[in-house]
């Protein structure tokens, strides 16, 4: 494994390319300054990264490909149980795994390709019975701009002409789908340094990103971005991450109840898949999202109101418009 300063040094002077944020210990950019958004409610946001036409024996990240794979039967129990809830799916729409990987059928898990119409068909079915979100998670998730490490990340080295490009071809192929994603989430987090890639979401016609954890994607290296609020950020909406469901439960209910007593936004994010990250779809996992929805309704049924992100953003875009407040 190689050490971070060799990792900088190959991609600056070998790849030539700017270091990803993730590398960038110099960068001083910041939007902590940036107005917290608020409605009159607390809204709570069920996301999953990595949802795919991609079958339950892949070993790779993404999962979903069939309505009986265990991650689809979870959710389908899950929907059942709270028919109430919002769910933000950010979806891969031509995932390149390296464990399936079709040399010559790149187009093996398009969502655009016929055969995986029937998989297409029921997630039409389920976004007309429950609400349900599907948002970008870029195009492969894989890069080719570096082959030696970080492959997962499909943004980290492209430039912001490279990035209008990919997200323009994500667009396209979740409107050839019957699909009209507002949102956006760069696979693996991480982007260049110059942060062009907001510029590229937003200029691309988006309505907001996901481009913040705790320790990823704008907070990589150092804090840039609030946690607990959404926020303006070169022109577009970005929702933080704050809550994984591979916590231990005490620790859930504790961030629950300090983004509440701030007026943020509770924001609980999984991978779409069985066991391969620990914050997988798991059936522990599964578990604790169903003790979390218990204990959010118990606790806090006049305040907090479970949403999809395009719901929060209709909610902010009617409160305030062009960056500023009404
Ligand atoms: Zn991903």
């Amino acid at each position: 494994m190689l050490k971070d300063k060799a990792k900088g040094f190959y991609i600056r002077h070998v790849l030539r390319k700017q270091v990803p944020i993730s590398f960038d210990k110099n960068n001083t950019v910041s939007f902590l300054d940036a107005e917290p958004l608020t409605t009159g409610r607390v809204y709570c946001i069920i996301n999953f990264d990595d949802l795919s036409p991609l079958p339950d024996q892949s070993k790779f990240i993404g999962r979903g490909g069939s309505k009986h794979d265990f991650v689809s039967l979870k959710q389908m129990e899950l929907l059942q149980q709270f028919p109430f809830l919002g769910i933000t799916h950010f979806m891969i729409p031509q995932f390149l795994p390296s464990d399936h990987y079709y040399l010559f059928n790149r187009q093996h898990f398009s969502i655009i390709n016929p055969v995986n119409r029937e998989w297409l068909d029921y997630y039409k079915s389920l976004m007309a019975n429950f609400n349900i979100e599907i948002a970008s998670h870029g195009v492969y998730h894989r890069q080719v701009g570096n082959p030696l490490f970080a492959r997962h990340t499909e943004f980290a080295y492209l430039d912001y002409n490279e990035s209008v490009e990919r997200l323009k071809l994500s667009l396209h192929m979740f409107h050839e789908a019957g699909f009209n994603p507002i949102g956006f989430r760069a696979p693996g987090w991480d982007m260049n340094s110059d942060l062009s890639l907001i510029d590229a979401v937003a200029d691309t016609g988006f309505k907001y990103a996901g481009l913040s954890s705790y320790d990823g994607g704008l907070n990589a290296v150092k804090q840039r971005v609030n946690q607990y609020h959404p926020v303006f950020i070169k022109g577009i909406i970005n929702f933080p991450d704050n809550i994984n469901i591979d916590w231990p439960f005490e620790t859930i209910k504790g961030t629950i109840d300090k983004i509440v007593s701030l007026n943020g936004i509770i924001v609980i994010k999984g991978h779409f898949s069985k066991h391969i990250l620990t914050n997988s779809l798991s059936e522990t996992n599964y578990l604790k999202l169903v003790e979390t929805v218990r204990y959010i309704r118990k606790t806090y049924s006049e305040t907090v109101e479970f949403a999809t992100f395009a719901d929060v953003y209709s909610k902010l875009a009617a409160k305030y418009a062009n960056g500023r407040k009404q």
